[in-house]
């Protein structure tokens, strides 16, 4: 007997050398089994190399938003949210993605990455609280692994060396979808988890599932970038969630659904979202979130000026903005350039309108006065943009002295021509 159980360890153990040991995800144990060992299997030991790599890139490409104080309020969630065991055997790090779109991922190495975007669009700290037991509830029940084996066949990786050699920094997606996108089962795993980790919190689980709704209106949007996005529809996962509470008897507190510090970091995100996501020109989705600020946050002269902005690229960006409206509204690009071409008199008067809300708010929003004097450029009205460009350039803390008197300079070269 004790011969034939040693025979059987050892049949065992030599099968661990080979490459794949795993035949079925149904020995795939969750980490938090006690019992359960991980990154023994050489596959899942890749995935953990695979996202080290990745995390490594992300840093190199500045991808990783460095705020202490945000790190330490997300960590403080973060312990919050987890199960003890986890605490224990495992080690879950959160990252703030550089990124505009509404997105948060994990890899199987226990890295979770929150896109400013999505921190900026959710309603409250609850929703983190979702997403973030979500992303968790992914690495814990080793989904990564689990969809590896149940694709073998997939050659995991091969495009992240050559992915980052497009270099523009933001198109790391896809190497990411490569180990880290899972079937929607996987998914309503992972949601049924997440509440169940929340169950423990004072989360208030009622308020938890409006995060779906969150979800909802980016798919409305088509931001299509967002691994979120392309979740199980977001309606049918609120009521699969909300059932699930029900069933599963979870306890509803109605302690916490938000808090200050949460407010008080969204509304700081929001210049970040907004600059980011004018440098992507990403002029309506700019506009959308600005839009959007003001209606959770009131009145704000910076944010009508990124508005204004929003409306004056577009003049100066046609083709631009009619590849972002095609995109967004999957048209041919011919029918979007001729709604923008339709629209550049409601632009010049939007972004006109908006300059002139930032102005009466604050007058000396350099924002507004620098967007008011390309407005003005941009219409040929040469004397009055140098006045405005010219008030701009008295500011003290401006971040594009150069561009703006190169402008200036130009615009003297133009008048003294007339
Ligand atoms: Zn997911």
């Amino acid at each position: 007997m004790i011969k034939d159980r040693l025979l059987v360890a050892i049949l065992a153990a030599t099968t661990l050398v080979g490459a794949c040991t795993t035949s079925s995800t149904k020995s795939i144990n969750p980490i938090s089994d006690q019992q359960t060992t991980y990154f023994a299997d050489p596959e899942e030991r890749e995935l953990f190399d695979e996202s080290e790599r990745l995390h490594d890139e992300f840093v190199r490409k500045g991808l990783i938003y460095r705020d202490s104080a945000l790190t330490r309020y997300i960590n403080k969630v973060s312990t919050d949210i987890q199960p003890q065991i986890i605490k224990e055997k495992f080690e879950l790090r959160f990252f703030v993605m550089r990124d505009p779109s509404v997105n948060a991922f994990a890899l199987p190495n226990g890295n979770i990455y929150l896109n400013i975007g999505l921190l900026n669009r959710l309603d409250n700290e609850s929703q983190l609280a979702f997403v973030m037991a979500h992303e968790a509830a992914h690495i814990i029940n080793r989904h990564a692994f689990k969809s590896k084996v149940s694709r073998r066949n997939d050659i995991v990786g091969a495009h992240i060396a050559d992915f980052f050699l497009a270099g523009t920094g933001l198109s790391y997606l896809a190497a990411v979808s490569n180990i880290a996108s899972y079937s929607r089962d996987l998914e309503t795993e992972a949601d049924e988890r997440a509440l169940v980790f929340l169950s423990t919190t004072d989360y208030d689980l009622s308020k938890v599932v409006d995060t779906f709704d969150q979800l909802k209106e980016v798919k409305h949007n088509k931001d299509s970038t967002s691994i979120w996005a392309s979740h199980p529809d977001a309606l049918t996962r609120k009521k699969s969630a909300t059932t699930y509470i029900e069933t599963h008897g979870l306890p509803s507190h109605s302690n916490t659904v938000d808090s200050e510090t949460f407010q008080k970091f969204k509304a700081e995100l929001t210049e970040a979202t907004l600059k980011m996501r004018l440098r992507l020109r990403q002029y309506q989705l700019a506009q959308e979130t600005a839009e959007a600020a003001i209606l959770h946050q009131g009145e704000n002269a910076l944010i009508h000026a990124y508005i204004g902005d929003s409306y004056r690229l577009r003049l100066e960006n046609q083709l631009t903005a009619a590849q972002e409206r095609a995109w967004l509204y999957d048209e041919k690009t011919e029918i979007a350039k001729q709604y923008i071409d339709d629209n550049l008199v409601i632009f010049e008067q939007q972004a006109n309108t908006h300059y002139q809300l930032a102005l009466q708010l604050s007058a000396d929003n350099a924002n507004a006065v620098r967007g008011t004097g390309l407005l003005l450029s941009y219409q040929g009205k040469t004397s009055e943009a140098i006045d405005y460009l010219d008030r701009y350039l008295s500011f003290e803390k401006i971040p594009d002295r150069r561009f703006i008197e190169m402008k200036v300079k130009q615009l003297h070269t133009t008048n003294n021509e007339k």
